[in-house]
C-alpha cells in the first residue's frame, strides 16, 4: 500500500513484530493523520488534544458492543475513516454505511470486515431465504430422525414458518425505555401475564441472550425462531453499577423471581469508595457505561493527566468535556489527582458479579481477561431470571450450556444454590474453557462438567446419546457471539447473518433438536 519505511519501522516498534493486524492498523492511521490533519483541528470537540485513536493499543481489541449512542456523532473521526476506506478501494456508500453500522470507534479492520460481511450478507440473503424455505418443504431438513439426526416439522408448521420468513414488513420490536424487562425486583411487573406458545413450554427450559441494540430485524428473527416468544430487554444498570443492555428470550416463568444476596453496589461511588477522594465535582457519573472487551491505553490516561496539570482547578469547560467524554467512553476511574485509570480486570469481575480472580492466572493474558469479561453475562441479572428454577428443581438440574464463555450461567446457578447435576458446556475458546474448568474445581462442584468445543459439531446423534445418558436437559442456556450485531446503528444490515452472529442459528438448531429428542423419548 506504499507506506514509508520510517512509518513501518515506527509501527513495528509500537506493536511488536508479531501482530500484523495492529501494525497495519497503525500504518493506516498514520497515513490518515498525515493526509487529513485539519480534521482534528476543525473538530467541534477539539481541545488541542489529539484524539487517542492514533494509539493502536485500543484498536487491538473489539469495540464490539459499544453502546452509548451519544458517541455516534463523531463526524471528524467518521470522515477520517471514510477517507482511508475509500482509498483502500471500498465504495464510498458501503464505507459510509459500515461506519454508521459499527460506530466511529470501530477500527479500520473491523470496518473493512463489516463491509465484506454486509456484501456477503446481501449475496447470501436471497440464497438463505430460498434454502430455508426449501429446507422446510417435503425434504424435511429439520426432521429429527435418530438414524439421520434430523427433525421433521408438520406441514402446517412448515407453512407457518415459511410465511414468517417471508414477511419482512411485520412490526418491529421496540426497545423499552426504561429497559427493565418484565419488571424489576420490588416493582410491579410490566407484563403480568405472558403466554408461552405451547410448542415452546418447558422442559427443557431455555434462555437465550444477546445485545439489545442489534441491527434492524435481528431481534425479530431471533424471536421468530425461538417460538415467537417476546424478548425481555434488560439493562444491568438496575442490578449493578454498570450498564449492559441485553435482550433475553426464554420460556422461564417470570413470577417469584428473587435476587442474589448480597446485592452488588449500584453506583461507582459505592463500588469504589476509595476513588471518591479523587473524583472531581464536574465528573457527575454515577454508573459505568457498558463494560467493553478492551480498555483505554496508558497514553490516553497520560494525556489526560498532562492536560489537567496544565490548567487550574476546575479545568476550563472544553477540557472537562474532553476528559468526561473519554472517561465515559473508556469507563475510566479517578485514582489520584489528575489521574484516571481503566478498570482492572478484578474490578470488572466484581461489577459483573464474578468471584474475584475468576479470570486470573493460569496463563491467561490481561487482554484475554478483558475480552472474556467484556462478552460475559452480568451474573446478578441472569441469576434474577434463573432464580425461578430453584423451587422447580430442588434436586438439581442438568444443563446444556452453549457458548459458555467464562461461565456466567454456571456462576449464576451456583450462587443461587441450584445444584448442577451435569453441565455440558460448549465453548470454542481454550482460555474460556480453562476458566470454567478451574472455577468448577475451585467451587468443589459435586456434579459433572463435560466440556466440548464447537457448537457446530454438536449433532443430533451426540445430543441423543447425552440425553439418554443424563435423562434429558432441564435448561439450554447461552448467548451467541454478538460481533456482527453490536454497534451504534441498529438500523443497518449485516446482523444475524454475519460470520459470528449467525451462530444464533446453531443455538436454535440445537435447542430444537433437544426438544425434539426429549419430546420423543421422555
Ligand atoms: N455467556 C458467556 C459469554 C458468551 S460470548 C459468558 O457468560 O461468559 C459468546 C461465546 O461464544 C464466546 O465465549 C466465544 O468464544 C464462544 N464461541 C464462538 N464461536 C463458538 C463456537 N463455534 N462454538 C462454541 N462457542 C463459540
Amino acid at each position: 500500500m506504499g507506506f514509508k519505511e520510517d512509518m513501518v519501522v515506527k509501527a513495528i516498534q509500537e506493536n511488536g513484530e508479531g501482530d500484523t493486524e495492529a501494525i497495519l492498523e497503525t500504518l493506516l492511521t498514520y497515513k490518515a493523520i498525515e493526509k487529513a490533519p485539519s480534521d482534528h483541528e476543525n473538530s467541534p470537540n477539539d481541545c488541542s488534544l489529539s484524539s487517542d485513536r492514533e494509539n493502536t493499543d485500543e484498536d487491538l481489541c473489539d469495540m464490539d458492543d459499544f453502546e452509548d449512542e451519544e458517541f455516534a456523532e463523531d463526524l471528524s473521526e467518521k470522515d477520517r475513516k471514510l477517507l482511508i476506506l475509500v482509498e483502500m478501494g471500498f465504495p464510498t456508500d458501503k464505507a459510509s454505511s459500515a461506519i454508521d453500522r459499527c460506530g466511529p470507534n470501530a477500527s479500520l479492520l473491523e470496518l473493512a470486515d463489516s463491509i465484506h460481511a454486509a456484501q456477503m450478507a446481501e449475496e447470501s440473503d436471497c440464497h438463505l431465504r430460498e434454502s430455508r424455505i426449501s429446507d422446510s418443504t417435503e425434504e424435511g431438513t429439520y426432521v429429527y430422525d435418530s438414524q439421520r439426526g434430523r427433525k421433521r416439522r408438520s406441514p402446517e408448521e412448515t407453512n407457518y414458518k415459511r410465511k414468517r420468513l417471508l414477511s419482512d414488513s411485520e412490526s418491529m420490536i421496540c426497545l423499552p425505555k426504561p429497559m427493565v424487562g418484565f419488571g424489576l425486583p420490588n416493582q410491579r411487573m410490566t407484563l403480568a401475564n405472558r403466554k408461552i406458545p405451547e410448542a415452546a413450554t418447558g422442559p427443557p427450559y431455555f434462555y437465550y441472550e444477546n445485545v439489545a441494540l442489534a441491527p434492524k430485524g435481528a431481534w425479530e428473527t431471533i424471536s421468530r425462531f425461538l417460538y415467537d416468544i417476546e424478548p425481555e430487554f434488560v439493562d444491568s444498570k438496575y442490578f449493578c453499577a454498570a450498564a449492559r443492555k441485553r435482550g433475553y428470550v426464554h420460556n422461564l416463568p417470570i413470577h417469584n423471581r428473587f435476587l442474589l444476596h448480597p446485592t452488588p453496589p449500584k453506583t461507582i461511588q459505592e463500588a469504589f469508595p476509595v476513588t471518591k477522594k479523587w473524583w472531581p465535582s464536574w465528573d457527575y457519573r454515577r454508573q459505568f457505561n457498558c463494560l467493553q472487551t478492551c480498555v483505554a491505553s496508558a497514553k490516553l490516561t497520560e494525556r489526560i493527566r498532562t492536560e489537567l496539570e496544565k490548567c487550574g482547578d476546575p479545568p476550563p469547560e472544553r477540557i472537562q468535556k474532553y476528559v468526561l467524554e473519554e472517561c465515559r467512553r473508556w469507563n475510566l476511574v479517578w485514582v489520584g489527582r489528575h489521574k484516571v485509570a481503566p478498570l482492572e480486570p478484578d474490578e470488572i469481575e466484581m461489577l459483573l458479579g464474578f468471584p474475584r480472580d475468576h479470570t486470573r492466572g493460569g496463563g491467561i493474558s490481561r487482554m484475554n481477561r478483558y475480552k472474556s469479561l467484556g462478552n460475559s453475562f452480568q451474573v446478578d441479572t441472569v441469576a434474577y431470571h434463573l432464580s425461578v428454577l430453584k423451587d422447580m428443581f430442588p434436586n438439581g438440574i442438568t444443563v446444556l450450556s452453549l457458548f459458555s464463555g467464562i461461565g456466567g450461567a454456571e456462576v449464576a446457578l451456583h450462587q443461587l444454590g441450584i445444584h448442577m447435576k451435569t453441565v455440558v458446556s460448549v465453548e470454542i475458546s481454550d482460555v474460556n474453557r480453562n476458566i470454567l474448568k478451574s472455577w468448577w474445581e475451585q467451587t468443589n462442584q459435586t456434579g459433572e462438567l463435560i466440556d466440548l468445543s464447537d457448537v457446530q459439531e454438536l449433532n443430533g446423534d451426540k445430543l441423543e446419546q447425552m440425553i439418554n445418558t443424563f435423562g434429558g436437559f432441564d435448561l439450554v442456556i447461552g448467548g451467541s457471539p454478538c460481533n456482527n450485531l453490536s454497534g451504534s446503528n441498529r438500523y443497518s444490515r449485516d446482523g444475524l447473518e454475519g460470520k459470528h452472529s449467525s451462530l444464533f442459528y446453531d443455538y436454535f438448531r440445537i435447542l430444537d433438536l433437544v426438544k425434539c429428542i426429549m419430546g420423543k423419548n421422555f
